[in-house]
C-alpha cells in the first residue's frame, strides 16, 4: 500500500562552507595561485594553456578557524569553448560567494580579460581583482591599466614567488560572507544529487507535494544555501540545499564536472545521497562518477531510476545492463525506480532512505563479528605476505554510520589488496549490509 506523501514542508537557513573561486584566462598563473594559497609546492603548473589539473578544489584555513572552499576554475578548462571560459564563468558565477579575478600582470589587459569580467559582474558576487606576475617589469610598470575594468583596488600578487599573497589573505577575509547562525536540525540529512537534467529538482517537488514555480533568480539574492525540512509521517529529514538543486537547473548546459563537485559539497553534510539516474539512457560514466563519490566519502546511496515513464523494451535492456556497473561499485545499492514526473514510486523514496539509514547504524557484537571473520578466513585462506601468512587475531567495530571495523592482525594489508575486498564483501553478506560503504582498519598492534 502506497504511503502518504510528506505533508510538511520547512525552508532553513543554513551556513555550508563559503565558496572562493579562481577565475581568469588561461595561463594567467591561476592554478599557482591556487596551490599558494593553499600552502602546497606548485606540483601540477603547465605551460600550455588548459593543461588538466588533477585537483579543482582545495580547503583553504584562516587563522580564526574559519575556512573556505577554494576552487580552480581553470582546472575545467579542456572543452567545447576555445578558451573554457564559459564553464568557468558559469561554475563561478553560479556557485561561489566570492571571486577572485586573475590577470596577467606581465601581459597587460587584453580584450579577452574584458569579456570575461562583463560575464562575471552580472553575478554581482564580491570579487576581487588580482594582479600576478608582480614580479616582473612589466607587471610594476603596467598595472594601473587594469582599473579599467572598474575595480576599486587590486591587488599585486606574485604567485610563483610568494609576493603579495599575505595581503591577498586578508582581502579574502575580509570579504568572506559573514558565517550565518546555523541552526543544527537533529534529523537524517538526505542529499538529492545527480547529473544535469536527471530530475533532481522535479523530484525535489514532487517530494515537497507541490509543484513551484521555479522564478528567475535576483543577483545576489539567491546565494544562501536552504535546507528544507520534510516529514513522512512521524519521521523527519533534512533535504540539503534545495535552493542550490531548484537554482542549478535553471542552467543550461550545467557542466558534469560541476555536478560532481556539488554533489560532493552536499554530500559533506549528508548521511545517505539520493541519487537520481536517467532511466531512459541507463547509466553513464557521470552517474558513476558521482556514485564514486558518495562511496569515497563513506556515504550510502539509494538510486532512484526517474523518468521510469519514457522506457519501453529495448531502453529497459539498455537501463538493466548499464545498472551492473553501478550495482557493482555500490554493491548493492537500495534502487527505487520513479517518475518524478507522474509520481510513480516517489512515495517509496523517504521509506527507502530510512532503511539505509537502519543499516548505516548496524552493530554486531564482538562474539558475532570475530564469528563471521574467523569464518570468512576459513573459507579462503588469507595471503602470504613476504613470504609470511597473514594472520587475524581479533576484531571489534569502533563506529558506525559508516560501520568502522578494527581488525588486529600481525601484519598490515595493502589497501588495494584483493583479500581486503574479500573481507568486506564477506561482512556485507553476513550482516546485509547492502550498498553500505563499510571502513576496514587493519592494526598490527
Ligand atoms: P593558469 O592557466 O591560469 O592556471 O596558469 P598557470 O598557473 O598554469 O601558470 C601559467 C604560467 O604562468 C606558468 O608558466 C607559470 O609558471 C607562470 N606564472 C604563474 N605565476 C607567475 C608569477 O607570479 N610570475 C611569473 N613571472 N610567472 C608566473
Ligand atoms: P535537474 O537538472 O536534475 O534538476 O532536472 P529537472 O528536474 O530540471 O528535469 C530535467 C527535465 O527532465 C525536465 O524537462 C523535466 O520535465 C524532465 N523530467 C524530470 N523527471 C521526469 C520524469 O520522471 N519523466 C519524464 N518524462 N521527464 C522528466
Amino acid at each position: 500500500m502506497a504511503r502518504p506523501l510528506p505533508n510538511h514542508s520547512i525552508e532553513i537557513g543554513m551556513a555550508v562552507t563559503p565558496s572562493v573561486a579562481i577565475v581568469g584566462r588561461p595561463n594567467v598563473g591561476k592554478s599557482t595561485l591556487f596551490n599558494r594559497l593553499l600552502g602546497q609546492r606548485k606540483a601540477i603548473v603547465h605551460d600550455q594553456p588548459g593543461v588538466t589539473r588533477d585537483r579543482i578544489t582545495g580547503q583553504m584555513e584562516f587563522e580564526d578557524e574559519r575556512s573556505v572552499l577554494l576552487v580552480d576554475t581553470g582546472g575545467l578548462v579542456p572543452g567545447d569553448d576555445l578558451l573554457g571560459l564559459n564553464r568557468q564563468v558559469l561554475l563561478a558565477g553560479e556557485e561561489s560567494d566570492l571571486l577572485i579575478f586573475v590577470v596577467d600582470g606581465k601581459q597587460g589587459l587584453v580584450a579577452a580579460d574584458e569579456t570575461v569580467w562583463q560575464q562575471l559582474r552580472e553575478y554581482s558576487k564580491p570579487s576581487i581583482l588580482v594582479v600576478n606576475k608582480a614580479d616582473t617589469t612589466a607587471a610594476q610598470e603596467g598595472h594601473y591599466e587594469f582599473y579599467r575594468l572598474g575595480f576599486e583596488r587590486q591587488i599585486l600578487v606574485s604567485a610563483e614567488h610568494a609576493l603579495g599573497i599575505g595581503e591577498l589573505h586578508e582581502a579574502i577575509a575580509e570579504m568572506l560572507p559573514a558565517p550565518v547562525a546555523v541552526e543544527e536540525i537533529d534529523a537524517p540529512h538526505l542529499a538529492i544529487v545527480g547529473r544535469p537534467n536527471v530530475g533532481k529538482s522535479s523530484l525535489l517537488n514532487r517530494m515537497l507535494g507541490k509543484n513551484r514555480a521555479l522564478v528567475s533568480p535576483e543577483p545576489g539574492t539567491t546565494r544562501d544555501p536552504i535546507d528544507t525540512l520534510v516529514k513522512n509521517g512521524e519521521e523527519e529529514y533534512v533535504l540539503v540545499d534545495t535552493a542550490g538543486i531548484r537554482r542549478r537547473s535553471r542552467v543550461s548546459g550545467a557542466p558534469e564536472e560541476l555536478a560532481v563537485m556539488m554533489a560532493r559539497r552536499q554530500l559533506d553534510r549528508a548521511d545517505v545521497a539520493l541519487l537520481v539516474v536517467d532511466a531512459s539512457q541507463g547509466v553513464t560514466s557521470g552517474d558513476l562518477a558521482i556514485a564514486g563519490t558518495a562511496w569515497e566519502l563513506g556515504r550510502p546511496s539509494v538510486v532512484l531510476v526517474n523518468k521510469w515513464d519514457l522506457l519501453d523494451e529495448k531502453s529497459r535492456e539498455k537501463l538493466e545492463e548499464s545498472w551492473e556497473r553501478l550495482d557493482e561499485l555500490l554493491a548493492g545499492p537500495a534502487r527505487v525506480n520513479i517518475s518524478a514526473l507522474t509520481g510513480r514510486g516517489v512515495e517509496k523514496v523517504l521509506p527507502a532512505a530510512a532503511e539505509v539509514l537502519g543499516l548505516l547504524e548496524t552493530r554486531p557484537g564482538t562474539s558475532e563479528l570475530n564469528r563471521i571473520l574467523a569464518a570468512a578466513v576459513s573459507r579462503h585462506r588469507a595471503p602470504h605476505l613476504a613470504g609470511k601468512p597473514w594472520k587475524l587475531r581479533y576484531a571489534t567495530q569502533v563506529s558506525s554510520a559508516p560501520p568502522t571495523f578494527v581488525l588486529f592482525a600481525n601484519r598490515r594489508l595493502p589497501r588495494q589488496a584483493p583479500y581486503r575486498r574479500y573481507l568486506e564483501n564477506f561482512l556485507r553478506q553476513e550482516l546485509g549490509l547492502w550498498g553500505i560503504p563499510i571502513r576496514l582498519v587493519i592494526r598490527t598492534q
